[in-house]
């Protein structure tokens, strides 16, 4: 089991430096006790970044997994369990995805509150785009620009974006199920993760990486939107205007 650092607070998610100890290397795959990469999961992309160990550099190129944490280098066999490393991700990537994967929520939160409880079924978070898909809706081009309107607007209102830890309860006494896709989640997950944006306008769970204000996004730029059939139809979009970046960590988690 690797300890997610980038998972304890939402803040975690701005620091780029972390020190760990190898615990496998298994083919081309380094396992450690700690990481603050993300793996694939939940929609969004693996982070990208080095591992630093006594015999130098090595890039991860892949990251996956969900109890342990593999990263994918090309001279693996240049670590051995016990080996002390320091690890650093991506800056520019780990943000993009912080930054697309907070408008994510947004949008799926203002198209669940204005047209008709349509539920979000799935989602791709990367750096330079990412889409959506929503069920059961049929996009016109006044819904697009109504949709637009209305997330810029919130992201104009630079609200904040919080994490906390709720049970399953008091999740669903707030927000409808068929919004969080609790009643999607095995039962036996009891407490969870719930990324908040501003005073419950959006209350979601999830294990992603996520910026801590909406001003941080920029302006949604909706690209395309396509049919998936059954009543499915999928949006891509990208990120504009003149968003207020923060600057990573400089210290080491
Ligand atoms: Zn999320």
């Amino acid at each position: 089991m690797t300890e997610k650092l980038y998972l304890k607070t939402l803040d975690a998610g701005y620091y780029q430096h972390f020190d760990a100890v190898v615990t496998a290397v298994e083919g081309n795959n380094i396992v450690l006790d700690r990481t603050l990469f993300y793996p694939l999961g939940g929609g969004q992309h693996w982070d990208t970044g080095t591992l630093s160990g006594p015999n130098g550099n090595l890039d991860v190129t892949e990251v996956r997994g969900r109890q342990a944490v593999h990263h994918t280098v090309e001279d693996a066999h240049q670590l051995e369990p016990g080996d002390e490393v320091r690890g650093s991700i991506d800056w520019e990537t780990r943000y993009a995805h912080m930054r697309m994967h907070t408008a994510q929520h947004l949008v799926s939160g203002i198209v669940y509150e204005h047209f008709n409880g349509a539920r979000t079924v799935g989602n791709q978070i990367h750096a330079h785009s990412s889409r959506i898909d929503f069920n059961p809706i049929a996009f016109d081009e006044d819904m697009l620009s109504i949709l637009t309107e209305a997330v810029n607007q919130r992201v104009d209102e630079a609200l904040p974006v919080t994490d906390s830890v709720m049970t399953r309860a008091e999740i669903n006494a707030i927000m409808p199920p068929d919004r969080t896709n609790m009643d999607l989640l095995p039962s036996s997950v009891t407490e969870l993760r719930i990324v908040q944006i501003g005073n419950r306008l959006d209350m979601c769970p999830c294990a992603g990486t996520h910026v801590t204000n909406l001003e941080e996004i920029g302006h949604i730029n909706i690209l395309e939107k396509k049919s998936k059939g059954k009543g499915t139809q999928r949006i891509k979009y990208d990120l504009i205007g003149s968003p207020q970046l923060r600057q990573p960590y400089t210290t080491t988690l």
